[in-house]
């Protein structure tokens, strides 16, 4: 690659410039005159999320088989587990949720009150 310097790039309508020097992510590459960025860097970024998209996709497709696979072989399974957890811990959830609404008891009926007349504004707008 031809060391050139941005300013001259941009003179000669180049896309890409380099400078010799690395980038801070230690790329030895040209960078973008618009932006200048590394292009090391911008194909790095564009990889990662690809790949987070795809990972997305995988873990979706994943819990949809798993659930499906899940439901056929006990379609109870789920609830009947939150509904055999609240039953063995009902005291101790009934607990932290008082304990929890009497923590933050302005907090809800804040919240409750904002709810309420947000309702009763797009009943009535005015
Ligand atoms: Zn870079």
């Amino acid at each position: 690659m031809e060391i050139i310097s941005r300013k001259d790039a941009k003179v000669l309508g180049l896309k890409r410039y380099y400078t010799g020097k690395a980038c801070p992510n230690g790329h030895m590459a040209e960078r973008y005159v618009s932006g200048s960025g590394c292009s090391s860097c911008v194909k790095e970024r564009s990889k990662h999320s690809k790949n987070k998209k795809s990972f997305k996709e995988y873990t979706r497709e994943y819990n949809k088989k798993y659930k499906n696979n899940l439901s056929k072989s006990n379609p109870h399974y789920v609830t009947q587990s939150a509904e055999l957890y609240y039953t063995m811990h009902k005291k101790e959830i009934l607990k932290r949720q008082k304990e929890y609404r009497n923590k933050n008891k302005n907090e809800i009926n804040a919240k409750a009150r904002e709810r309420h007349r947000l309702a009763k504004q797009e009943k009535n707008p005015t």
